[in-house]
C-alpha cells in the first residue's frame, strides 16, 4: 500500500488525483493539504470523494502526523515548489504535477534531493500522449530545424508559456543548432505578436475557456510543413502517468524530471 498526501485536493487537477487514488486498489490517501478547511475530513467538503482523510492547512504538520510515501502537488508554482522542497526535507516522495517551476528552483531541488538520497518526479504533462508528440518533435527537429510552438490552455492558467511547451523546446534545443527563423529584417508591428523567442524558434500560448491542455509543434521545410499535435480533452488523461509516477518514485534516488525518463 502507498500512503498518499495530495496538495491541492479542491483543484481541477487535484480533484482527479483523488478519483485515481479512490479507484487504485494499493493507493491509501492518508491526508490533504488545502489552505482553506483545516481540521475537517475531506468528505466534509463539497464535491470530493467520501475519504475520511484528514484535511491539513499546515503542510509542515501534515507531513509530521501523516507520515505518508508520496506527496502529490497539484497547486502554484510557489506553494508547489514550497511544498516539494519541504517533502524532500522529511524524505517524503513528491510527484509533481504544479508547472511554473524556474531553472533555478528545479537545480535546488534536485541538488536537494540528492543530498538526502530521496526519490522525486516532477513532470510538467503527465500524459502519456503528450510525451510521445514531445519525443516526435525531438525527432523530427532533427531534420527540420524550422519550427514553431503553439500551446493553447485554459484560461485560469497562471504560467505562459506551458511548462510543456518549454520542455518540448528544450529538447528541440538538443538537436537543433540556434537558428533565428523568420526574415532577418522581420519587425514586429504589435510588440509580442511573433510570441516568445527560445534560441530563435518561437512559443506561442492561446488561453480561452473551453480548451483544457493542448499544443500543436508545426515545422516547415521546402514545399511542406509537418504538425504534430497533442491534445488532452479530460483531465484523466494525466492520471496515467501520476498513477505511473507514484509508483515509481518511491524506487528513484534523485530527481526525476519529465515522465518520458520513467516510460521505455
Ligand atoms: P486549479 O484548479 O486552480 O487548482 C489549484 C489548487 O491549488 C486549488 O485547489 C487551490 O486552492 C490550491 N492552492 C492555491 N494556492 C495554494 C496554497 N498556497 N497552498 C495550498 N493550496 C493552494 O489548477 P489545476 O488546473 O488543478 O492545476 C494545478 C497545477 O497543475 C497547475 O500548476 C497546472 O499548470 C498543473 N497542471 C499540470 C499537468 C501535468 O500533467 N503535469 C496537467 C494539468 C495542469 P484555493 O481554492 O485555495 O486557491
Amino acid at each position: 500500500m502507498i500512503k498518499i498526501v495530495v496538495a491541492g485536493p479542491r483543484g481541477k487537477m487535484g480533484s482527479e488525483a483523488l478519483r485515481l487514488i479512490e479507484k487504485t486498489d494499493h493507493f491509501e490517501l492518508v491526508g490533504a493539504i488545502d489552505r482553506k478547511h483545516d481540521g475537517m475530513k475531506l468528505k466534509d467538503i463539497k464535491g470530493l470523494p467520501p475519504f475520511d482523510a484528514p484535511v491539513y492547512t499546515s503542510a509542515e504538520q501534515a507531513l509530521h502526523e501523516l507520515e505518508p510515501d508520496v506527496l502529490i502537488d497539484l497547486t502554484t508554482p510557489d506553494a508547489g515548489y514550497f511544498h516539494t522542497r519541504l517533502a524532500i526535507e522529511n524524505r517524503v516522495s513528491p510527484v509533481v504535477g504544479t508547472t511554473g517551476f524556474s531553472q533555478e528552483q528545479l537545480d535546488l531541488l534536485a541538488e536537494l534531493a540528492e543530498e538526502k538520497e530521496v526519490g522525486a518526479i516532477i513532470a510538467p504533462n503527465f500524459a502519456v500522449g503528450a510525451v510521445l508528440m514531445m519525443q516526435f518533435a525531438k525527432w523530427a527537429a532533427k531534420y527540420f530545424p524550422d519550427v514553431e510552438i503553439i500551446e493553447k490552455h485554459h484560461d485560469n492558467k497562471l504560467d505562459a508559456p506551458s511548462g510543456t511547451a518549454v520542455k518540448t523546446a528544450e529538447l528541440i534545443q538538443e538537436v537543433r543548432e540556434e537558428k533565428q527563423q523568420g526574415h532577418p529584417d522581420e519587425k514586429e508591428i504589435l510588440q509580442g505578436s511573433r510570441g516568445a523567442n527560445v534560441k530563435g524558434m518561437h512559443i506561442h500560448s492561446v488561453r480561452l475557456p473551453g480548451l483544457i491542455a493542448h499544443q500543436e509543434v508545426i515545422f516547415g521545410g521546402t514545399g511542406q510543413t509537418l504538425t504534430i499535435r497533442h491534445d488532452s480533452y479530460h483531465r484523466e488523461s494525466f492520471m496515467t502517468g501520476v498513477k505511473l509516477a507514484v509508483e515509481e518514485v518511491g524506487k528513484l534516488n534523485g530527481l526525476v524530471y519529465g515522465l518520458e525518463n520513467l516510460l521505455e
